[in-house]
């Protein structure tokens, strides 16, 4: 895990041009006792690749594949090139080309590159799926269309889900403040969804809908209704930040 961590800090620092100080890489729960590695950005603002890491299907595959460079391994055939291209001394388990630097002395002697190289070959062939849970995406999809209300609604996390677009972390959630029950919910970018059929085109349904939104805008989320005068794809393109990028 300590080889593994420095391997991907590295790689995503030479993969996304950064320096040493703007990705910062610890283990959890604890040093002695290491089950998973949190990722995140040190400088102030952040340069949002880790956002990216997790929204792009192949990015973490890229990343892995630098990975395998920064061990002197060729990335596709994982044959072991021994050091750094303008390197003179071979490297046995690990150097400061590869995972040793300054910032990781505590793990120096538990540092390994022979030993990550097969899971870095399987990460490099990978793609990526995120779930805004902490169950896996399959799973919380499932969640969400037990609580869909309508084949509407099904059909749009369906395309949601096939398009590997950000899934919603709510269906059917209600939010007080407006008396309303949005069909979806993104609870960390404030986007409420609904999902309308035929019947908001009537005039005093539409002025109900249009008291909720005003409500809703002032309390401070977005609003994004999917409706049948404009495609779905349309108004997923304008919303970036809240599902991801269409064809990514
Ligand atoms: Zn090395």
């Amino acid at each position: 895990m300590a080889s593994l961590q420095a391997a991907l800090k590295n790689a995503i620092q030479v993969e996304y041009q950064l320096e040493d100080s703007e990705v910062a890489a610890e283990p959890l729960p604890s040093g002695d006792e290491r089950h998973s590695i949190l990722f995140y950005e040190s400088a102030e603002g952040g340069a949002g690749v880790l956002r990216h890491l997790v929204d792009d299907p192949v990015a973490f595959a890229r990343v892995a594949a630098q990975a395998l460079q920064v061990c002197h391994f060729d990335p596709q055939t994982g044959e072991d090139l021994r050091h750094a291209p303008n390197a003179k001394e071979d490297c046995e388990a690990a150097c400061y080309d590869c995972l040793m630097s300054y910032y990781n002395q505590m793990d120096h002697r538990h540092l390994d590159r022979q030993t990550i190289k097969e899971y870095l070959l399987q990460c490099s062939q990978s793609t990526s799926t995120s779930s805004p849970q902490s169950i896996s995406r399959a799973e919380h999809c499932q969640h969400l269309l037990n609580l869909c209300k309508s084949d509407l609604e099904r059909e749009w996390l369906t395309f949601i889900e096939k398009s590997n677009l950000r899934l919603p972390s709510h269906a059917q959630l209600l939010l007080e403040t407006c008396h309303t029950r949005p069909d979806f919910f993104y609870e960390q970018e404030h986007a409420a969804i609904y999902v309308d059929g035929p019947h908001h085109q009537y005039p005093e349904r539409q002025q109900r809908d249009q008291t909720q939104k005003d409500c809703m805008e002032d309390t401070g989320y977005t609003v994004i209704r999917f409706d049948l005068l404009e495609s779905w794809d349309k108004v997923i393109e304008k919303y970036p930040s809240v599902f991801g990028l269409l064809g990514s």
